[in-house]
């Protein structure tokens, strides 16, 4: 496997003063797992790059002490312990070869050039074989935050077999100006979580491994949960402590939600939260959708109205709540916005409850229900079905509701427990679409789902969305279609 390291700072041969590597020779290194070589393949004044290339040993690996990971199930030795991926793709193992090759640079330090060390210069860095679980979005989502530029190329499986598809690995480069200490320290903690397959014996210091090499950015990262989980290979305590340790001092809460807004608000330079780019969601579909008069059900202190009366498009916004006190928060926040006359014929704000049958619900383009359904208890869903879906019939309706896998992510929640105190249920994504599909099936509406918030390449997004549509005359003796829009 190799990675190289290069430099447009001039004069570009420095950097084998950072990295303690002669540029006129090539070294080599024993590791526990095979041998390391450093080299550089370009040296001039004003580009220098340096490769590191690891020759894993893969049959010592099986046979020979230097590997745990057969520790405990030798009785098991397979072909695939032989015949694997290891020796050739960036892991753990590369890893662990930085620490030990480019330990001092690593740790920032450089006795003649101190200053150089300390300086953010021009690096990219390319890594042709580069196992990525989660795929790009997720390779992004590690490294733009931290000001990297990022390419990336799959390649086919085999070129002689196109059908086969493309393999899973990446070739990419990495482009930054930045210290080569604070390169390396994002190289050693990101690399083994875009493969999240350690291959050395998990111990109590990997903790203390991470916290170290995450010092001066883990904290701050956008992802710093998703980094964490996977690096301690979702063993969740370990992961439970390393993030405590990582937010001494914050609101959990509110921590918890800004690591799960994710790093494209970050790369925006504008922090958005999940409950904004929520309402931002809902007011692009409802506009998609052309609806005009919007009911929001359960409209709580009115965010989602307040996000409308932005847009002209939308005539008639109609906020019902079965809480007063919720509603006069509503009037309270809108006060402003409602100024004009113009405006206070836009808005209403009407006191009632979704599991009673009520004609102030007809007559509206669309209807929304948003994050609102796990506030009620299931045996009182089939009521709402019926009040909205058959008795007011909006030809649009939109419903969120959390996704109760990514609630994994949310490091002040003990497994198990759901988000808010009031709520009563919270689904996975499994769930939600069960239901929803259940609806169409009995009430002739299709629906098509989306995600809001970061989407985690396993557990989805924070939050879940169901675009339900009243079919039309002629699709009405069709069974029920359910779409997945897009997958989160
Ligand atoms: N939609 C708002 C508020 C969500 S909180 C937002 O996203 O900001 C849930 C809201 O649903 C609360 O305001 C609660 O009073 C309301 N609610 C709960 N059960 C209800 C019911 N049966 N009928 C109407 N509103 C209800």
């Amino acid at each position: 496997m190799l990675l190289t390291i290069a430099t447009t700072h001039q004069p570009a041969t420095e950097l084998g003063y950072l990295l303690h590597k002669h540029p006129e020779r090539c070294q080599t290194f024993p590791m526990g797992f095979g041998e390391a070589h450093v080299f550089y393949p370009e040296a001039s004044h004003e580009r220098c790059a340096a490769t590191l290339l690891l020759d894993v040993d893969s049959v010592g690996l099986v046979r020979g002490k230097s590997s745990h990971r057969s520790r405990g199930r030798t009785h098991e030795r397979t072909f695939d312990q032989y015949v694997n991926d290891r020796p050739y793709v960036a892991s753990s193992f590369l890893s662990v070869t930085l620490a030990k090759v480019f330990g001092t640079a690593l740790s920032g330090r450089c006795k003649s050039h101190p200053e150089l060390a300390n300086t953010a210069i021009p690096l990219e860095v390319s890594i042709p074989v580069l196992p990525c679980r989660g795929g790009e979005d997720f390779l992004r989502s590690l490294f733009e935050p931290l000001g990297y530029s990022v390419t990336s190329q799959t390649s086919p499986l085999d070129d002689t077999f196109p059908d086969w598809g493309n393999s899973q690995y990446l070739n990419i480069t990495l482009s930054n100006t930045i210290r080569l200490s604070e390169l390396l320290s994002h190289l050693y903690v990101l690399i083994p979580v875009l493969d999240e397959d350690k291959h050395y014996w998990f111990g109590e210091d990997e903790i203390e491994k991470l916290l170290r090499h995450g010092e001066g950015w883990l904290k701050a990262h956008p992802a710093r949960e998703p980094i964490t989980r996977r690096y301690l290979k979702r063993k969740r305590e370990m992961a439970e402590t390393a993030l405590a340790q990582l937010m001494e001092g914050e609101d959990p809460d509110a921590a918890a939600e800004a690591a799960a807004e994710g790093w494209q608000k970050l790369a925006a330079k504008k922090p958005v939260s999940l409950n904004q780019q929520r309402m931002a969601l809902v007011a692009d579909v409802l506009v998609q959708a052309g609806a005009k008069r919007v009911i929001d059900l359960g409209c709580g202190e009115g965010s989602l109205i307040k996000e409308l009366l932005q847009n002209r498009s939308f005539e008639k916004i109609t906020g019902m709540d079965v809480s007063y006190r919720e509603l006069e928060k509503a009037k309270r926040r809108l006060k402003y916005e409602l100024g004009p006359m113009q405006q206070q014929h836009r808005v209403d704000l009407i006191q009632g409850s979704l599991i009673y049958k009520d004609d102030r619900l007809r007559g509206y383009d669309a209807a929304t229900v948003i994050e609102v359904i796990e506030h009620m208890d299931l045996d009182r869903l089939a009521a709402f079905e019926r009040v909205l879906f058959e008795f007011a019939q909006p030809p649009v309706v939109i419903v969120t509701t959390p996704n109760a896998e990514f609630n994994i992510c949310f490091p002040a929640l003990q497994p198990g427990s759901l988000r808010h105190q009031d709520h009563r249920f919270e689904w996975s994504r499994q769930a939600f679409q069960d239901w929803a599909k259940g609806v169409c099936d009995r009430t002739g509406y299709t629906v098509t789902f989306q995600g809001i918030g970061y989407n985690h390449p396993d557990f989805g997004t924070p939050t879940q969305l169901g675009l339900f549509k009243k079919a039309t005359a002629h699709t009405q003796n069709k069974p029920s279609e359910t779409v997945q829009k897009r997958d989160f």
